[in-house]
């Protein structure tokens, strides 16, 4: 097993700034954006963001959580069944309706997780826009989805994986690439 490192705190750290800035762009500033980061460690890159667009804007942008555990279509058919978003907001926020939402994962992969998100955000309201942030995209789609914001581009064999570490949740803040 070989452990290397692809992306340094430094490295995350203007990968994340140059998001921000590019949804400032994209969305031509954050009127009605709606951060939602899927758990667990697309919650704190959502959290991040928000933190980088009030120091470069000065606006509070609401942000969310997902768990979209129960989503996946690829889980055993009773677990499918299981109709429960747990999409939360802090206090204040109206939810998404007419929202432009930006989904926020650590990993893009298949993109059946994503399609799972989308599913439960449906469920929720009906967002005006749904916009895709990822720190990393390793490639080998199986759905017809692509991340709008990219941290970065990775290419693997399936073989290969992606260990994300924040220091939130893991102490420091590194993004390795691990080959078996
Ligand atoms: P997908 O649903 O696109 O196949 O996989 C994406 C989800 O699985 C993300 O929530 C991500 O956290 C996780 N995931 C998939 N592949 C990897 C990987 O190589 N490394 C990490 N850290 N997570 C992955
Ligand atoms: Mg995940």
């Amino acid at each position: 097993t070989e452990k290397n490192v692809i992306m340094d705190e430094t490295a995350i750290r203007r990968a994340l700034s140059r998001i921000a800035h590019e949804i400032l762009e994209k969305n031509k500033g954050i009127e009605n954006c709606l951060l939602v980061g899927i758990r667990t460690r697309g919650v704190y890159l959502a959290q991040r963001i928000a933190e980088r667009i009030k120091e470069i804007e000065g606006i509070e942008i609401p942000y969310g959580e997902l768990d979209i555990t129960h989503y996946r279509d690829d889980r055993e058919a009773m677990d499918r069944t299981v109709v429960n978003s747990n999409l939360t907001f802090p206090a204040g926020s109206n939810g998404i309706h007419d929202k432009k939402v930006i989904l926020f994962d650590d990993v893009l992969y298949t993109g059946r997780t994503i399609r799972a998100a989308m599913d439960a955000l449906m469920d929720c309201g009906r967002p005006r826009m749904i916009q895709l942030a990822v720190l990393a995209d390793r490639g080998h789609r199986e759905l017809p989805i692509r991340p709008d914001y990219i941290g970065k581009n990775v290419p693997t064999s399936k073989h290969e994986q992606i260990e994300v570490a924040l220091t939130e949740f893991d102490g420091k803040d590194e993004v390795y690439i691990i080959s078996n």
